[in-house]
């Protein structure tokens, strides 16, 4: 076959049952853990205006400068695809007064999109859960919504590593950034041309390069975390009490800076293995500046995203998958007058919860083979003759199991061979 010209967008990924149930099976049991942390779904536009995402994630990132699917509109204002959640949550709780004396926990489900290098992991459209909590400033918020992302990775059965770091205020930021620049300015030959141009600009981010020379570089890096407030260091250690308390493992991670501007004292990303350097399936961090800075009242907030390709590629889902995807009976119509029944057969069942697949008008083996093609558990073939007489044959396909009975019967027949209408 010829190679179609008509392809997606590289980067951009079609989705095909079974894999779509799997993403159900996840996105059901992630609703589910959500709500036993009082946490309901807000949805979003997945466009905004540009200038949402410079101001809101800072024109100095890797993804304003680099990634972003930014276009003109018909009436030439400029708008981007949503690169990631957080921003457009805080646009519309600011624009909606959802903030004014509320403390909302929300969450958001959908795709995000950014020009990056695909990869396995790492894709133009990819899709996030995130979570955000406003309106705590104690570290209790961080320690409960850490707790809530180690029991998503729970549910989805991927074993991570808690990576934690605090980046302080602005202001401490601000002085270790100079610290930490007198120290790379130096050894710039020796970093990758990325880190070597955003040297200036953004030096935290030359921290977490995944480059093995500019992580050589980062080792023996003065850090942050011996610069940091008297406040932002006790928010730390609270916090550190808290999950300690509640059992959840740790290591602090004094490299870990995060790639967007807003991140304020608290950082976090889960690493798995299994997926090289795309093995952070889910980071966050707190961000008390950021409702203020996009126009609304001071509001301390933190939140996380994960990303779902990542947990699905770590998840073996497809084969408990499959077995949702196949229909319990096949009714198949050997002729046009037979059609009629089997379909008012099949909304019947349906009705009481079966899931059944409807074929015909066909001759006995082309539905035989459609049947078996279906892999339903039972099969029905029936004609205008069958109905006339009565009396059709309910047949499991892979085992022995038959049931002979009036059609008007065959939830009966059903309910003999094992299947369960409750
Ligand atoms: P990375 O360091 O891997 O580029 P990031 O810091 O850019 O990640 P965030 O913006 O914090 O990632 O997004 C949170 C999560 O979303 C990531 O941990 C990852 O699981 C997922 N994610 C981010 N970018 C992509 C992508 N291009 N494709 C697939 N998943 C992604
Ligand atoms: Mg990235």
């Amino acid at each position: 076959m010829a190679k179609p010209t008509l392809t997606a967008v590289r980067g951009m990924n079609d989705i095909f049952p079974p894999e779509t149930i799997a993403w159900q099976q996840l996105e059901q049991s992630f609703r589910s853990v959500l709500s036993r942390y009082g946490c309901a779904e807000i949805r979003l536009p997945i466009v905004e205006q540009s200038a949402l995402f410079a101001r809101a994630i800072g024109d100095v990132t890797d993804i304003v400068q680099k990634e972003m699917y930014t276009f003109a509109d018909r009436n030439g204002d400029s708008l981007t695809l949503r690169p990631e959640g957080t921003a457009g949550v805080v646009r519309a709780l600011i624009e909606h007064g959802g903030l004014r004396g509320q403390t909302p926990r929300l969450y958001y489900l959908g795709p995000m999109f950014r020009h990056e290098r695909p990869q396995r992991g790492r894709y133009r459209q990819f899709h996030q859960l995130g979570v955000e909590f406003f309106g705590i400033a104690s570290a209790s918020a961080d320690a409960e919504i850490i707790a809530l992302s180690a029991r998503l990775l729970a549910a989805a059965g991927i074993p991570a590593q808690l990576q934690l770091n605090s980046l302080g205020t602005p202001e401490s930021r601000a002085s270790y950034r100079e610290i930490l620049l007198q120290y790379l300015r130096p050894q710039a030959e020796k970093l990758c041309g990325d880190c070597q141009e955003r040297l200036e600009r953004n030096p935290l981010r030359v921290l977490d390069c995944k480059v093995e020379s500019c992580q050589l570089v980062a080792k023996d890096a003065p850090q942050l975390l011996q610069h940091l407030d008297p406040e932002s260091a006790a928010h730390f250690s609270l916090l550190q009490e808290l999950l300690q308390g509640m059992g959840i493992a740790y290591v602090i991670n004094p490299r870990l800076v995060r790639g967007l501007d807003y991140y304020h004292r608290t950082v976090f990303e889960w690493v798995a293995e299994g997926l090289g350097s795309q093995g952070t399936v889910l980071a966050g961090g707190r961000y008390d500046g950021l409702v203020e800075q996009l126009g609304g009242p001071e509001t301390p907030a933190i939140g996380f995203a994960l990303g779902m390709e990542r947990i699905l590629a770590l998840r073996a889902l497809a084969q408990l998958a499959e077995a949702d995807a196949v229909p319990a009976l096949f009714l198949g119509a050997l002729d046009d007058a037979a059609l009629t029944a089997v379909f008012r057969q099949a909304e019947g069942l349906r009705a009481n919860g079966l899931s059944v697949v409807v074929a015909g008008p066909g001759s006995v083996k082309s539905l035989l083979k459609q049947a078996q093609r279906s892999a339903a558990r039972y099969q029905v073939l029936v004609g205008a003759a069958d109905l006339a007489a009565g009396d059709v044959l309910l047949k499991e396909q892979e085992g022995q199991g038959e049931w002979r009975g009036p059609w008007d019967e065959l939830h009966r027949g059903l309910t003999a061979l094992g299947v369960d209408f409750t």
